[in-house]
């Protein structure tokens, strides 16, 4: 056994006690995993303040002194223990209120102490309240950048505080001292100026100054994230050795008679190289598993039928399964139109769907007389077969788990060929984690003729103004949309707000003139699918909604649209709902009201949304806003155990670190080499930790 697999309550001065509790409130079971439990701040006692110098409020100061004073002073509840510590500037006066018997006998008139702590007023004086105490032994100097290590009430109580913790990396560090090998090739080591291994370790617990703490802290990142890369390349390896795939070989009649007959406008250069590496997937014979990102209206559905229609003509069927009923209908919609006139039958498969229609549908699906079938969570049920499924395409992937695409796999012998589209944009070194296992392509394009959509924030007094506004569009013959939060926590309360939106619009734009739709969650799904249709033929000028219109709806003639009480909207929402409008020739306008107080990061929101059209950049502000975890959902949070690498603030790091770990495989594919050997114990040590992921991500 290798000394990091060492139980931990082999470590002088752990007990079984201690180690119980280690494991328990800090999953510390190992010496490698008390190596790697790293301190969250430092304490920098490099910079002496005279006494003089001190300033009220003071947070962190450090003195140095000869005490000449301890007393105790008062009693009962008021009881405290009272020292003076003199240099040459000054006096100052220390208290403590607690452990008046512990601390008195460490403190001896006349020695040299460091104190350290925060300055505060008392009466006329400064005094400095439970500082820090530091005896200052003359051949040793002091430690004067001290870690500081997170800890728990029950690992202190069992004297495991910070302190405590840093005493046990004090006596663990020596012991690996000369013996850590290094992990990584001295020409990534070079490339990126890392600092070595096991000085990295050292510095990151007992650093010789902030600086090299902070080298220290970069090269481990860089270490967890590469091994992390080098495990999802694998996995994506892996995944197309392993799984053949049917190869969708001929581009034929039906691809090519809607590609040069009845596509109605010219492919975006984007839409062109996309198509294009999808088909050299699709034709390779192994299994496609690929990722398919694009700002909001950048024409990704048009993508995925195509890739459909290749399946077709390769003698499969193929699926695309949206997230909800209204927009698998709305692609159903759009599809039979692109394909009117071509004898394709296509199938609409929604939670909806009477048994009636149903039956019909199974059967076409099994004696493959459906080519094409559109569809909600639905088409993931038993009953629903296939003759020959040949390609899945899964829309607005952020609503759908990983069980679900599993699903999808079971529904033929040779598994569908794969792709999934987002709804918005991820930040790439994101998109590099979770999907890193998934090939990606990105249409960065955005169809031409597009207005950028003009973004306003008002707030409650411009009301007047907005609703003038409103009547000005709608007289030019446009479509508006009113959008309110519903967050189930206070649902109810937000239903009457969207129910006195509603009644105060109407009031506004009364019946002949103006008709206003209105669609939320609580209606039925056939009450809804009305409004919106009635809405998208252009029957109501005005739609009142909750953000069940949220993702893909498309309807042109709507450009303006209005987001009520904002500052309660994530970014990426308020992206997407602005996402539909813009659609048309016509300037589009997204207003978002606001009330007057505004919390910092809804201010922050509200001024990335005025200022940038870019869903990349967006979702950058985003990460940074909320953290990987809220972004990509608990489901994935797997993913998100790492030590000390931030997937929302290290994105220059994991590019660089999956460079580097491509590289390695290229080179030696199963690390066989002997000079990788450190490496490759590394890798599988920091893979065991990260096991339980899917085949599937
Ligand atoms: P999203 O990527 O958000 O799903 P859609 O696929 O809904 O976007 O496309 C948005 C709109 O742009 C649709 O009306 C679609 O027909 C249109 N569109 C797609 N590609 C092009 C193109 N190359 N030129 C013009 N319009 C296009
Ligand atoms: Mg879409």
């Amino acid at each position: 056994m290798s000394l990091q697999e060492t139980a931990i309550e082999y470590l002088k001065g752990v007990g079984p006690q201690r180690a119980d509790m280690l494991r328990k409130e800090a999953a510390i079971f190992t010496y490698y995993d008390l190596l790697h439990y790293f301190p969250f701040r430092y304490v920098d006692k490099s910079v002496v303040s005279s006494i003089h110098s001190l300033r009220e409020e003071q947070q962190n100061a450090l003195v140095k002194g000869q005490l000449i004073s301890v007393q105790e002073a008062g009693a009962g509840k008021s009881k405290r223990l009272v020292a003076l510590v003199e240099d040459s500037s000054g006096i100052l006066e220390l208290v403590w209120f607690k452990g008046v018997k512990w601390i008195k006998p460490t403190l001896e008139i006349g020695k040299e102490y460091l104190f350290y702590g925060r300055v505060t007023r008392y009466g006329a004086k400064l005094n400095m309240t439970h500082p820090e105490i530091e005896l200052i032994v003359p051949e040793q100097g002091h430690k004067s950048i001290q870690p500081v290590y997170s800890s728990t009430e029950k690992l202190g109580a069992k004297g495991l505080h910070s302190k405590g913790i840093e005493k046990l990396l004090r006596t663990l560090l020596p012991q690996f001292q000369g013996r850590m090998e290094e992990t990584l090739p001295t020409s990534v080591i070079e490339r990126y100026r890392l600092m070595n291994r096991e000085e990295a370790y050292m510095q990151i617990h007992f650093p010789m100054s902030l600086e090299s703490a902070e080298k220290a802290r970069i090269r481990l990142k860089f270490e967890e994230l590469f091994f992390l890369q080098m495990q999802l390349l694998r996995l994506k390896k892996l995944n197309t050795v392993r799984f053949k795939g049917n190869p969708f070989t001929q581009v034929g009649t039906v691809f090519n008679e809607f590609f040069h007959r009845h596509l109605p406008f010219e492919l975006t250069e984007a839409q062109k190289r996309v198509v294009k590496e999808i088909r050299k997937d699709l034709g390779s014979g192994l299994h496609m598993n690929r990722l398919l990102q694009g700002d909001v209206g950048s024409g990704k559905t048009l993508v995925a039928l195509l890739c459909m229609l290749l399946a077709i003509d390769n003698g499969f069927q193929a699926a695309i399964m949206a997230p909800t009923e209204i927009l698998a209908t709305q692609h159903f919609n759009s599809i039979s139109e692109f394909l009117a006139k071509m004898d394709i039958r296509i199938g609409l498969l929604t939670g909806s769907t009477r048994q009636s229609e149903r039956t019909i549908l199974h059967e076409a699906l099994r004696d493959g007389s459906i080519s094409l079938l559109v569809g909600t969570h639905a088409l993931l049920e038993e009953e629903v077969k296939f003759k020959n499924l040949g390609l899945v395409v899964i829309d607005e992937q952020h609503r759908f788990g990983v069980a679900q695409r599993a699903a999808m796999w079971k529904k033929n012998t040779i598994p569908p060929h794969i792709l999934v589209m987002t709804a918005t944009p991820i930040p790439r070194t994101l998109a590099m984690t979770f999907y890193g296992d998934l090939d990606v392509s990105v249409i960065d394009e955005l169809p031409p003729g597009r207005k950028p959509v003009k973004t306003l924030h008002y707030y409650e007094n411009k009301r007047g103004a907005l609703f003038h506004f409103m009547e000005q569009e709608i007289t030019k013959g446009r479509q508006i949309y009113v959008v309110y939060p519903l967050i189930e926590e206070s649902e109810k309360m937000d239903y009457n707000h969207l129910t006195d939106g509603y009644e105060s619009i109407t009031r506004r734009f009364p019946l002949p003139r103006y008709k206003v739709s209105i669609v939320h969650g609580k209606m039925k799904p056939a009450d809804k699918e009305l409004e919106m249709q009635r809405f998208s033929r252009g029957e109501t000028q005005i739609m009142v909604a909750t953000t069940v219109i949220e993702v893909g709806v498309n309807i042109p003639n709507a450009s303006v649209m209005v987001i009520e009480s904002a500052e309660r909207f994530g970014l990426s929402q308020l992206h997407q709902l602005r996402g539909r409008v813009g659609r048309g020739v016509d300037q589009s306008y997204c207003i978002l009201m606001t009330g007057y107080k505004l919390g910092e990061d809804a201010r922050l929101r509200l001024n990335t949304m005025v200022r940038t059209g870019d869903g990349f950049e967006i979702a950058e502000v985003d990460l940074r806003l909320r953290g990987p975890g809220d972004i990509m959902g608990t489901q994935q949070s797997g993913m998100l155990e790492l030590k000390i690498a931030d997937l929302a603030r290290d994105g220059k790091l994991i590019q660089a670190a999956r460079d580097a770990a491509q590289e390695v495989l290229d080179a030696d594919p199963n690390l066989e080499n002997p000079a990788h050997r450190a490496m490759r114990e590394e890798f599988v040590q920091q893979s065991k930790k990260r096991s339980n992921w899917s085949v599937i991500s």
